[in-house]
């Protein structure tokens, strides 16, 4: 079988390629290991009917590609937990807090100069091109902890940090890179994804699946599901060979996996730059925890449904009217990996009711172990210290016919990142003109 092009991978980097490519006419196929398509987005159909997100579920203001997309589609965007009343959570370890009293000026401060501080070094960070920055080798190896602790925080305030950074699933404060954080703001105009009056305040109606049930239903016919890749040639033609043996052909391949996965697929005929630079770098191990109930418990308290956790589980926030999502990080896998059965169930519950001062009444705790998951095998993209550097100039860009698209190839992995590189993807093969992955239309 000969196509013109072959996506390797039907998530949502994969399935926007393949649907700009099929609509300027293209003869596509998208290649999909599993028996659905959407990958790190899935909804989950529970018992009383609702579906819930089990993975990418948010997006802001500042995801124009994925915005865009969706308005494409006929989609409505509508607001996301931000929008619900209420007083932050913080489940430490010597108790729970509704809101900041117990917080001196001095910590909250402390917030305000970090924040400063990173969007001073944003402003000098060409997003498309972080490697030309005066001072990159420095910044790329320099952890945001010590960037905090330069600052001279609190203790408390650097402990909330940590617990922060531990809640959104991407490890402690020294796995971060303070050159990766300022290139994913940077990427956006100049707002830090801890911004989440911008980066979190809005969804898709219904949820983030339906926007891949829409470009499913418009690529039918164009997908082979159950049909994981074993090896791709890049040459003339390329070729995509199945794991179950069949050969593929097609003039371009467009590899949409995410870098785990990746690297567990022979890739020829490349140069061994770029498959050093692909195979460099790595995603946040982590697992996502839904749980449901009958009525929203935290309006009990006064909780807007938003905490960072020292104990097992990050922290919490609001997916829908009577579920909250959780996020558990690499740094807690051990714990997942050592812990007795519903041990970490146990743990989520216990923390939700110190946070809403007493029994909650869940009807279920959802768990999606993506870490593990071998067409994952991850999250989304992490910069560790030194990163960056490591991994160099060819993240994001193409080697034709060999072409990449999906979240890890932009600045902070997300949803947006997959749109925006599946469209420049499909722009590339098309040689059509080519925004920067980094320009806000
Ligand atoms: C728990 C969780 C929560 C998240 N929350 C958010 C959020 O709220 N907002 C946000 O913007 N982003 C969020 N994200 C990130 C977002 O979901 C992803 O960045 C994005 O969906 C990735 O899309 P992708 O197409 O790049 O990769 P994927 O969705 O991973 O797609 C890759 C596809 O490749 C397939 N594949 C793998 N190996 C093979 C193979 N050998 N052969 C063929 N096919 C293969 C996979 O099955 C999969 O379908 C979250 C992710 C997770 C896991």
């Amino acid at each position: 079988m000969k196509t013109d092009v072959i996506v390797v991978g039907g998530g949502l980097g994969g399935l926007t390629c393949a649907r700009d490519l099929a609509r300027a006419g293209t003869d596509v196929v998208v290649v999909e290991a599993r028996s659905r398509v959407g990958g790190r987005v899935e909804g989950m159909k529970f018992d009383d009917g609702r579906v819930l997100q089990m993975g990418g579920e948010i997006v802001g203001t500042v995801h124009h590609g994925y915005l865009e997309l969706a308005a494409e589609l006929g989609l409505t965007i509508v607001p996301s937990y931000t929008d619900e009343p209420g007083m932050y959570g913080y489940d430490m370890l010597e108790g729970a807090h509704l809101g900041e009293d117990w917080l001196t000026e001095a910590d909250l401060a402390s917030f305000a100069r970090l924040d400063e501080e990173l969007l001073k070094i944003a402003a000098t960070v060409d997003p498309a091109d972080p490697w030309s920055h005066p001072d990159a080798a420095r910044l790329d190896r320099l952890s945001v902890g010590a960037l905090i602790r330069s600052l001279d925080p609190t203790w408390m305030a650097y402990r909330l940090f940590e617990a922060g950074a531990l809640s959104a699933a991407h490890g402690t404060l020294e796995r971060g890179s303070v050159l990766a954080w300022a290139r994913a703001a940077a990427g956006v105009g100049g707002v830090l994804n801890t911004d989440y009056s911008q980066w979190e305040n809005l969804k898709v109606q219904g949820g983030s699946s339906v926007l891949v049930d829409t470009l499913e239903a418009e690529l039918a016919g164009r997908i082979r599901f159950n049909a994981p890749v074993a090896s791709i040639h890049v040459g003339a033609p390329c070729t995509v060979t199945l794991i179950s043996g069949e050969v593929l052909q097609a003039d371009a391949v467009v590899c949409a996996l995410p870098v785990g996965p990746l690297r567990r697929v022979g890739i020829t005929g490349l140069s061994t730059a770029r498959l050093q630079s692909l195979h460099r770098q790595r995603q946040a191990l982590a697992s996502k925890a839904v749980t449901v109930f009958d009525e929203p418990v935290w309006r009990r308290v006064g909780w807007n449904g938003l905490a960072v956790s020292e104990h097992q589980i990050g922290g919490f926030w609001i997916q829908g009217e009577s579920a909250l999502s959780s996020l558990l990080g690499p740094e807690k896998r051990g714990y997942i990996d050592a812990a007795p059965p519903g041990t970490l169930t146990q743990s989520l519950l216990e923390s939700l009711e110190r946070l809403c001062g007493g029994p909650v009444d869940a009807k279920a705790v959802l768990w999606r172990h993506w870490g593990t998951d071998p067409y994952t095998l991850g999250y989304v993209a992490l910069w560790e210290p030194g990163d960056l550097t490591a991994v160099g100039p060819l993240h994001g860009t193409h080697e034709p016919p060999f072409y990449v698209a999906g979240s890890d190839h932009w600045s902070a992995g997300y949803m947006e990142g997959a749109v925006r590189t599946g469209r420049d993807a499909a722009r590339a093969i098309l040689g059509q003109p080519r925004p920067s992955l980094y320009v806000e239309s």
